[in-house]
């Protein structure tokens, strides 16, 4: 089901624009509006979710199938040297648009964008602990 006040569900529906690089009957892909990169873009499935928790498992299936298909086509159609995949899941995750979308960001050997988040240390009590609460509620 298409959500009202969703803008992803409005590209699908083609009351926005967009650049269309591929589509299917469950799959729409486009280009980014704000790339990081010149090919930045964004795959949804066009049935409405918001983060992997709510997308049903042949959904992301069918998400991950045209990520592998698209990503070596753009990567050769930008002449990129590398690219990143990713899905922001939640809003402390950086996710602006709560429609399900995979990003494929080309990149460029120094092309200056930092992806670092930083790393924190971990004593292995904790990390032993955190890993074991994990397997438990598996
Ligand atoms: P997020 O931070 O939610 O993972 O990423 C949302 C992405 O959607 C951003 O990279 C943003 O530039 C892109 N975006 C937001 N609105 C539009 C739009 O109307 N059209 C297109 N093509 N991209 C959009
Ligand atoms: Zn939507």
């Amino acid at each position: 089901m298409a959500e009202i006040n969703c803008i992803f569900c409005k590209i699908i529906k083609g009351e926005i624009p967009c650049i269309k690089v591929y589509e299917d009957n469950k799959i729409l892909a486009f280009l980014d509006i704000n790339p990081i990169n010149p090919g930045h873009t964004l795959i949804i499935p066009k049935k409405h979710s918001e983060t992997i928790l709510d997308t049903d498992k042949e959904t992301l299936k069918n998400i991950m199938v045209i990520t592998k298909k698209l990503s070596p086509v753009i990567i050769n159609a930008i002449k990129a040297d590398g690219f990143e995949v990713c899905i922001n899941n939640k809003k402390a995750a950086g996710q602006i648009v709560p429609h399900l979308h995979m990003h494929i960001m080309p990149r460029f050997n120094n092309d200056g964008l930092k992806f670092d988040w930083g790393s924190k240390k971990y004593s292995n009590k904790e990390m032993t602990n955190i890993a074991e609460k994990i397997k438990r509620l598996l």
